[in-house]
């Protein structure tokens, strides 16, 4: 952004030339719909968020809106206008595809897969990617109002998880919405450019589950994905009990631990993995036992997941289970 803007920014001057957000997507932060990256901040081959944190990855412009599975995505989740503008241009018909099962090559050029861009005052841009084929109900020159919906969040272009990919520019240049005005190749500095209304649900997080429940066999991602998980749940003569986590944001170092305890309140299981070597974007975690010769107890059964880092835990969700 132009020098002249962060000083009016660091001044606390009037924010004219800022523009105010409302949320590119329908559905509720940590419900619905969960941040993974955001915009990087580091001016070399490393990568911070705005909050200094590792929640992003190397020249990543935008903020990464992510639905909890490809269960959602099918099921439809509009995609809105962050402000009142013109339509610059869209684009539509590229595949709802992972990246990983496709050649990168094919989709060259057109890494934001389906997707639109926004013209506002003061400079402002927005862009929409990765969005569902055949979603996307606006034209070149259409005047949107904000919340108005543009299409469908999807799986096309360059993404292997249905999400929104989200980049504000203001006169060309790349923006961080949660961070207007900072300095260039700096973190925690800049103010947010989101609805006061927002702040809340938007504050920023060490982390989080995606996805939880207890299934009636080990379950792989693409069970999660599919929403098959969610059809699993154990009966009272299940063979085993497992109780299943996929977590974002997860850093180097970070220890995760899921434990279940049974109706009378005992450790039915308790497992921990080893310390992560790197930083992972997701991980899935699940953990159980046999069902015991005399059979389950009936009664609730509950999961504490937790993330330990540094010592302490960052992160801790339960969930429960009846028999
Ligand atoms: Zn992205």
């Amino acid at each position: 952004m132009g020098g002249a803007a962060a000083l009016a920014c660091l001044f606390g001057a009037s924010r004219a030339a800022a523009i105010e957000l409302r949320f590119p997507v329908d559905c509720v932060v940590g419900t619905t719909c969960w941040l993974q990256n955001y915009v990087d901040h580091d001016s070399s081959d490393a990568a911070r968020d705005y909050a200094c944190g590792a929640q992003t990855y190397d020249a990543h412009s935008g903020t990464d809106i992510r639905l909890p599975s490809m269960a959602e995505q099918r099921d439809g989740v509009a995609v809105l206008a962050a402000a009142d503008g013109r339509v610059a241009g869209v684009r539509d018909g590229m595949a709802d595809v992972s990246v990983n099962e496709i050649d990168r090559g094919t989709i060259k050029g057109r890494e934001c897969g389906n997707g639109v861009v926004m013209r506002h005052a003061d400079g402002f841009e927005t862009q929409y990617c990765h969005m569902a084929r055949g979603s996307v109900r606006v034209r070149a020159g259409d005047e949107v109002k904000a919340g108005q919906e543009l299409g469908k969040v999807g799986l096309s272009g360059n993404t292997e998880f249905a999400h929104l990919h989200f980049t504000v520019r203001q006169n060309g240049k790349n923006v961080d919405p949660f961070a207007f005005g900072a300095a260039d190749g700096a973190c925690n500095g800049g103010t947010s450019l989101w609805a006061p209304a927002l702040q809340a649900s938007l504050s920023y997080r060490q982390g989080a589950v995606l996805n939880k429940g207890f299934a009636s066999r080990p379950i792989e991602m693409t069970d999660i994905e599919s929403g098959e998980a969610d059809r699993l749940a154990p009966a009272a003569d299940s063979p085993v009990l497992i109780a299943y986590v996929r977590a974002i944001g997860l850093q180097k170092g970070d220890v995760q631990r899921l434990q279940i305890e049974g109706p009378d309140g005992a450790r039915v299981v308790d497992s921990a993995l080893e310390a992560l070597d790197r930083p992972k974007a997701q991980y899935m975690m699940f953990a159980g036992r046999k069902r015991p010769p005399d059979g389950w107890k009936p009664g609730t059964y509950r999961a504490t997941y937790s993330i330990n880092r540094g010592g302490s835990v960052v992160l801790e969700e339960r969930f429960d289970l009846t028999l």
